[in-house]
């Protein structure tokens, strides 16, 4: 029997790589998908192997439907796909909306909200019992920006991750009765190398003391959340969204 398959978008650091060592707990293999960071992708393959697991990782960019159709078409090689975690997403420099070039729009919304989007087309018509699939749960991670707004900061990563809690719940209902459960997650301060790359090392540190909890969450803390709504003991939660933002954010 092919063995079945978990995708990690953006599987090599932070969020996704805790989402990948987690995965092998629900005896897939796991597909570490990158897009710059090879030796971070070989590194998460390698731990999940000598934890006994199965892994491999694919590059490509989830912006790109090139990219995506090869990474599926690399997942399909390995066996049958059973779960896709859309995680792979970006975060800009701190801007008002005054101060944005299309350029950055179009970026932030090509990964954050088109590259999940023609990750979740490629999920469905594998897992979809419409398509002679057998199945399968897709969770989409967002962030509790998508209800902070993230006023002077990045309105428009807020607004990318606003799209992907209206897709979990559009999405979910479209396959409800196809065998496929799609959820979202909504993370909180997490501390990853992102807030790094939006030009911003120390916001973990400075926003701290401000959090409900008094701390940042781990990728970690994010993942158990991931593979709960994955796995079976969630088979009857389909377009939900679980804050996991330590108490930010959770009123509407
Ligand atoms: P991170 O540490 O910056 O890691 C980002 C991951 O995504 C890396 O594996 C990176 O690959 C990959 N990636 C980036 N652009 C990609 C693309 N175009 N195609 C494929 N892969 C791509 O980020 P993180 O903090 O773990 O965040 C993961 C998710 O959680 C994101 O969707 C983010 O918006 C969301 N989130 C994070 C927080 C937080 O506080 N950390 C809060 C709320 C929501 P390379 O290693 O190759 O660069």
């Amino acid at each position: 029997m092919a063995q079945s398959i978990v995708l990690v978008t953006g599987g090599s650091r932070g969020i996704g790589a805790a989402a990948c060592l987690r995965a092998v707990e629900l005896g897939h293999a796991v597909a570490v998908n990158y897009v710059h960071n090879k030796a971070a992708a070989d590194a998460v393959v390698a731990k999940i192997e000598a934890r006994g697991g199965a892994a491999f990782a694919i590059q490509g960019n989830v912006q790109s439907e090139a990219d995506v159709l090869a990474i599926f078409a690399a997942c399909d090689e390995h066996g049958q796909l059973a779960a896709l975690v859309n995680n792979a997403g970006i975060v800009d420099y701190p801007a008002r909306v005054d101060e944005m070039s299309a350029e950055r729009l179009t970026r932030m919304f090509a990964v954050n909200v088109v590259g999940s989007f023609l990750c979740s087309r490629e999920a469905v018509k594998r897992m979809s019992t419409r398509h002679g699939g057998k199945g399968g749960a897709i969770v989409n991670v967002g962030s509790a920006a998508s209800k902070l707004g993230s006023a002077s900061q990045y309105v428009d990563y807020a607004a990318s991750k606003g799209a992907i809690d209206t897709m979990t719940v559009g999405l979910a209902l479209e396959v409800a009765d196809e065998g496929i459960r799609v959820n979202g997650i909504r993370p909180g301060i997490i501390d990853t190398d992102i807030h790094a790359s939006g030009g911003l090392p120390d916001r973990v540190a400075k926003i701290e003391a401000n959090l409900p909890m008094k701390r940042a969450g781990t990728a970690d803390e994010v993942a158990k959340a991931i593979m709960w709504l994955l796995s079976e003991e969630a088979s009857y939660t389909t377009g939900a969204i679980l804050d996991v933002s330590g108490g930010r954010a959770i009123l509407p």
